[in-house]
């Protein structure tokens, strides 16, 4: 059985997948903290990520670029002038909301915000009598745009220094380094450039969990390549940010594409991939055909060139690029609500488990020795050598019922037990989460199996 948000919450936090962010000093809205699971689970699903798209494919470049930037990019990429949300405020409560989620939610999709205007959003709410969602009465506020961006203060004083911001997202790193990425890696078109890294908004409506914060990662991948082969090259993407998913074991009729009805004057495509998250569909990643804009407005706000030399036939021009922007929290949140559930037994019982695929799963197996006393010797030295090669628990207390029960809770895909047996035929038992069948195979042979597991 499928878990609530409330349950999937509480077992993040029991389990140390996931903390609310200062916690003790009563947290901060929209902050989370990845604890010991998810801090593995996270650093899994970026290498997944990285291997598809950096890795694998061919003129692929991974880059690390600073958070903070020169002011100047976020005048020329537009977030300065217009990165902003519709809010309003619950005259009665006082909760503020974005009012475009309210009509999207009120009419259950059926009106697309997007396509409306402050003054439609305005008239929408009040001739619909939508409620509020938290006090249930009809009274909001005017519609204001709220900029998005975290703004600080570099420098001594704040006369004399400059006001700088968090990026909002990585992309523009890519952008600005493309030529220093080209002619380093003597790149030619079509090329990708890759990085995964941490960017921050001031959201200020409520988050669902991870699915909102005020800090977040993303992984994201800019394709250069020629004006005429873009739109090619958008199908490929598209396709490929479904594939992504699906090799996280999220099944397809969990996920649908959202193309743009409406798009930035510049944009010629743009999609989302949404995942049926417990509270509703929502949006996962974006594919967008950005053309030359990005570019082209570094080129007129920098002053330097942005023109790409094409060796082949000695023209210049400004590549054309299709931005893939994944959230990192929102595939580990996709995955964690995928694969938590309660799984009724064919004994009546019932067990909490978490299916996550064996790749990504936090910890890839579990040494437990079936009694402490004279088998923790053997145990260790089993969790020393697995450790080489996998991240591995170890769990000596309780019954070894139990104790399996707990690696299930945290989606771990193998248990190796250690009995009298194993001291005296260098075997152990190895039981998988999913089917609960237990094997006895030789420790020689433990690398093998787990590896097979890992990789089927
Ligand atoms: P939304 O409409 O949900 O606010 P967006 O369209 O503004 O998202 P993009 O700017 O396209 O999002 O960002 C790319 C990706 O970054 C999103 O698909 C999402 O996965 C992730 N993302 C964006 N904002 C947040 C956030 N506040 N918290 C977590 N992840 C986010």
């Amino acid at each position: 059985m499928a878990k609530t948000m409330d349950e999937i919450v509480a077992h993040c936090k029991n389990t140390g997948f996931i903390f609310a962010g200062s916690e003790i000093y009563g947290g901060l809205a929209n902050s989370w903290d990845y604890g010991p699971l998810g801090v593995e689970l996270k650093n899994n699903i970026k290498k997944l990520w990285w291997e598809k798209f950096v890795q694998r494919r061919e003129n692929s470049y991974g880059i690390d670029c600073a958070i903070l930037m020169n002011p100047r990019v976020w005048e020329a990429s537009g977030h300065v002038a217009s990165f902003s949300d519709p809010l309003v405020d619950c005259k009665e409560c006082k909760a503020r909301f974005r009012a475009d989620n309210l009509i999207s939610d009120f009419s259950k999709g059926e009106v697309n915000a997007d396509l409306l205007t402050k003054e439609e959003m305005s008239d929408y709410l009040e001739k619909n009598h939508v409620p509020c969602p938290i006090c249930k009465k009809s009274n909001f506020t005017p519609i204001r745009e709220f900029n998005l961006l975290f703004q600080t203060h570099r420098g001594v004083t704040k006369e004399s220094g400059l006001d700088i911001y968090l990026r909002p997202e990585t992309a523009q790193g890519e952008y600005v380094n493309f030529l220093n990425v080209q002619r380093t890696m003597r790149a030619k078109l079509p090329f990708g450039i890759g990085q995964i890294g941490k960017a921050f908004r001031n959201e200020i409506t409520p988050g669902n969990f991870t699915f909102r914060q005020i800090e977040f990662e993303q992984m994201e991948y800019q394709w250069l390549c020629h004006e005429g082969q873009d739109e090619k090259y958008y199908e490929e993407f598209k396709k490929a940010s479904k594939e992504f998913f699906l090799s996280m074991g999220i099944p397809e009729d969990k996920l649908r594409y959202h193309d743009h009805d409406k798009l930035a004057f510049y944009a010629k495509a743009a999609c989302d991939l949404q995942y049926k998250f417990p509270f509703g569909w929502d949006e996962v990643n974006g594919i967008h055909n950005r053309t030359n804009y990005d570019l082209t407005r570094h080129q007129e706000f920098s002053g330097k060139s942005m023109e790409y030399l094409d060796p082949v036939t000695n023209e210049k021009f400004i590549p054309y690029i299709i931005e893939n922007s994944y959230g990192l929290d929102r595939a580990i949140l996709a995955v964690i609500c995928n694969s938590y559930e309660s799984e009724e037994l064919k004994n009546g019982e019932v067990r909490e488990v978490m299916h996550i695929i064996p790749k990504l799963a936090p910890f890839k197996v579990a040494v437990l020795p079936l009694v402490k006393k004279d088998l923790s010797d053997k145990a260790h030295e089993i969790f020393e050598n697995l450790s080489k090669d996998f991240r591995v628990a170890y769990d000596e207390t309780g019954s070894i019922g139990k104790r399996y029960r707990r690696q299930d809770q945290i989606g771990t895909p193998l248990c190796v037990t250690i009995d009298y047996e194993t001291l005296e035929t260098q075997t152990v038992t190895i039981r998988d989460r999913d089917s609960m069948k237990q094997d006895r195979i030789k420790i020689s042979e433990l690398k093998d199996y787990i590896n097979n597991i890992i990789n089927k």
